[in-house]
């Protein structure tokens, strides 16, 4: 059967918290799930990884757990009667002072500086932009408003602001308590919501890394990129973190529906070239958490992800809250598939120009360009921390990468690289027996047989963090 190469996030909710299902969907294809943390509390949240770890295991897939954090989405307040109904042409006043609940002239703000923030002119969009709302006059804690577009408002919606400039400070409060809860189960990825900087990475992963020292412990961070802010700061952000989401949903908010698929792909490339991994998220298969079957344009949407060059796609509401959470993983496995197979391998163009100055990056595109142009059933690589299996994975190529790695976090870290397959091997005394356990570890799994060739890197001495600097092509006798 052929191998996908493009890697499946599903998010767990209500809808895939059975460990049946789970496992089920691990056997689908999920590659990594995601605990969202805008729901639910700390200790659901220890139970449903408890839980992910578990279903994995009972499938005999390695899955990697992302902990989402909610960051400072900024919410209307509560209705006495749990929604209203804004009619267009209405005004409406979102009250940063207002202690009783909302009604239809308005509403209370958990996040009392909006006021401080927008001015007359300004568009806020409310509920995912199903809602426009002009801004007339602020007076104090006041911001008055027009009901451009309206439709109904329910308890705790989201507010965005066309354009941005909103200046809540991405790592709230809460956030911090999740990164704890996130790294006493040793989520393998964590995902900060509405960065706007380097430095919002960067205080994650302080963070991250305080929280996780006495588990020896290091998340990998995935900056959600999601605020108009973000997109000129996308250099320093890729930077900071070990890939991007492209979070769709509120991106399209803040920038327009129009802008977000060439960002898609402008974000996809960049986060590749910087050798950083890339989430593409949201609404991908949106009318599968009611329906079977998804529509053609949901296909097509996850395909050209695919050929943009993501990591992996994602599933939101579909897995959590959906009515077909296995069909869903089922039909993006088949969907991503069939887009790889169509592929052109660009591989030589990749080089042109190009120089290294590392020789662990320099062995990994050796192995890659060798591999290619001898026709190799498959690239092994040794690695420790990932890394080179990481540079192999940034260039499109058919050939599958095995990588081997004695450490469960780091073989964890990988499943959400591209074209990689990341398998657990134990560690071997010197280079000579690590070369003789890989191929009799690819042999008993059959993924290579007598007669076919294989390129394998590793570094000497072994078990050095970043220290490959070996290529051997084997011929399997
Ligand atoms: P969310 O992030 O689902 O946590 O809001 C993704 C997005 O905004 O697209
Ligand atoms: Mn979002």
């Amino acid at each position: 059967m052929p191998r996908r190469a493009t890697k499946i996030v599903a998010t767990l909710g209500p809808a895939s918290s059975e460990p049946v299902i789970l496992e089920q969907m691990i056997r689908a294809g999920v590659n990594v799930v995601r605990l969202n943390f805008s729901h639910g509390k700390a200790q659901d949240h220890i139970d449903r990884a408890r839980m992910v770890r578990e279903a994995a295991q009972r499938a005999g897939r390695e899955v990697a757990i992302m902990a989402d954090l909610q960051g400072p989405k900024i919410r209307v307040g509560k209705f006495a009667e749990g929604k209203v109904f804004l009619e267009p042409g209405q005004k409406f006043v979102l009250d940063a002072s207002r202690t009783e609940l909302g009604d239809i002239h308005a509403v209370g703000l958990d996040y009392k500086s909006l006021p401080q923030e927008v001015k007359a002119g300004d568009v806020l969009l409310l509920n995912d932009g199903l809602i426009v709302i002009t801004v007339d006059a602020v007076t104090g804690q006041q911001v008055h408003t027009t009901v451009k577009l309206g439709g109904e408002l329910s308890n705790n919606k989201g507010i965005n602001k066309q354009g941005g400039g909103l200046t809540a400070p991405a790592l709230t409060g809460k956030d911090m308590e999740d990164i704890r809860t996130a790294m006493s189960f040793q989520a393998d990825y964590v995902a900060v919501s509405f960065p706007k900087s380097a430095t919002d990475m960067e205080m994650a992963r302080q963070l991250c890394n305080v929280a996780a020292a006495e588990y020896n412990h290091k998340p990998g961070l995935i900056a959600k990129i999601e605020r108009a802010e973000a997109i000129p700061k996308l250099e320093e952000i890729l930077r900071a973190s070990d890939g991007i989401m492209v979070a769709r949903g509120d991106l399209a908010v803040e920038v327009g529906n129009a802008a977000v698929p060439a960002l898609q792909k402008h974000m996809i490339k960049l986060a590749r070239e910087f050798d950083k991994v890339v989430i593409t998220a949201t609404q991908m298969m949106e009318s599968m958490i009611t329906n079977p079957v998804p529509t053609r344009a949901e296909v097509s949407d996850v395909a050209n992800a695919v050929l943009d060059g993501t990591d992996a796609v994602m599933l939101s509401a579909e897995t959590a809250a959906g009515k077909y959470p296995l069909e869903t993983v089922t039909e993006m496995a088949k969907i991503c598939l069939a887009a790889e197979g169509s592929e052109m391998v660009k591989l030589d163009a990749d080089f042109t120009g190009k120089t290294f100055t590392r020789i662990d990056q320099s062995i990994a595109m050796g192995a890659l360009f060798t591999a290619y142009h001898l026709g190799a059933k498959a690239i092994v690589a040794l690695t420790d921390s990932g890394s080179t299996a990481l540079w192999m994975s940034r260039h499109l190529i058919h050939v599958p990468i095995y990588a081997l790695t004695p450490r469960v976090s780091t073989q964890r870290k990988m499943t959400l690289y591209r074209n990689v397959r990341p398998l657990l091997m134990g560690t071997s005394a010197d280079r000579d027996t690590a070369l003789m356990d890989a191929e009799q570890h690819l042999k008993k799994r059959g993924i290579v047989q007598p007669g076919d060739v294989y390129a394998i890197t590793c570094g000497e001495p072994m078990g050095a963090p970043g220290g490959t600097n070996m290529l051997k092509i084997c011929a399997v006798s």
